[in-house]
């Protein structure tokens, strides 16, 4: 099963076939939205709006921790996080397509941001926050579908939002050297990583953060027009990007854990199944 979660303009996937959606319980509270199921080019996929049906959530307020549980608990493998972003690069133009490698985080610490604690402690590796294999598998797609201009590689800023940045915050990431602002990848990159999930960003860009002064600052209205073809190209890297994906592959994300865990207590394998159903 692979997992889609939609970002900012991709409700739903009107690529898939046979649909049903499901309702997951989680012990992390409800996911942001019902899953829908179906099948597209003969591989099974899971989509799940990350601010919920009609966007009703607030990046602070996406339960991530649900989200990625519901997913695995259905049986994903794979995760392809779809996001709208700003850029912070001169050429990074609205309308290209990111594939990120790496993540800053600039949230506030309100997320809940681990599935350990509670008597379970691991130190999961985020040296390289994304898969690498799903990464150029999605590279891949976006070449062959048409979108050859797609950027490998980009830092991705994730700030608390909801307000987008000032412009001396814009100045002060740029001058780290980030590439792409959104406000979306932490946790759930950190997430999936526990959980043992291959996760890669399909970045969409929408505007030029308000760095840019040839342009206006980002407002709202801007985003969306940007947004609505972006939506069409990550559709279309999706339906390419599933056939892509080999399940046999093993690139180390499946045994993130391994090695990872600290408690030396009896208990520990027992919380491990208790938490990850493995
Ligand atoms: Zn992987």
């Amino acid at each position: 099963m692979i997992g889609v979660i939609g970002g900012s303009g991709l409700y739903d996937l009107d690529l898939l076939d046979g649909v049903e959606t499901v309702r997951v319980k989680t012990p992390y509270g409800p996911p942001s939205s019902d899953i829908t199921l179906g099948t597209l080019h003969g591989r099974r996929v899971a989509f799940l709006a990350r601010h919920g049906a009609g966007h009703r959530l607030t990046p602070t307020e996406v339960p991530s921790r649900a989200n990625v549980y519901a997913l695995r608990r259905l049986g994903v493998r794979h995760v392809l996080a779809v996001s709208a972003v700003g850029s912070l690069v001169d050429g990074y133009a609205p309308g290209r397509l990111v594939v990120p490698d790496q993540i800053v985080d600039r949230t506030k610490g309100v997320r809940p941001a681990t599935f350990f604690g509670d008597g379970l402690v691991a130190h999961v590796s985020m040296a390289a926050p994304f898969c690498p294999r799903l990464r150029a598998d999605l590279l891949a797609a976006a070449k062959s579908s048409g979108h050859d201009d797609a950027i490998d590689g980009a830092t991705y800023c994730c700030i608390e939002g909801p307000q987008f940045s000032t412009r001396a915050e814009s100045h002060l990431y740029r001058s780290w050297g980030l590439h792409i602002i959104g406000m979306t990848a932490v946790p759930e990159a950190a997430l999936a990583r526990e959980a043992q999930l291959c996760y890669a960003g399909l970045a969409l860009v929408t505007d030029y953060d308000c760095w840019h002064e040839s342009e206006e600052p980002v407002t709202a209205d801007m985003v969306a027009q940007t947004m609505r073809s972006n939506v069409i190209a990550a559709r279309e890297v999706l339906a390419d990007v599933v056939t892509r994906i080999d399940d046999a592959a093993d690139c180390g994300c499946r045994h993130a854990v391994d090695g990872a865990v600290l408690t030396a207590t009896p208990e520990a394998r027992r919380l491990l199944h208790e938490r990850f159903g493995d």
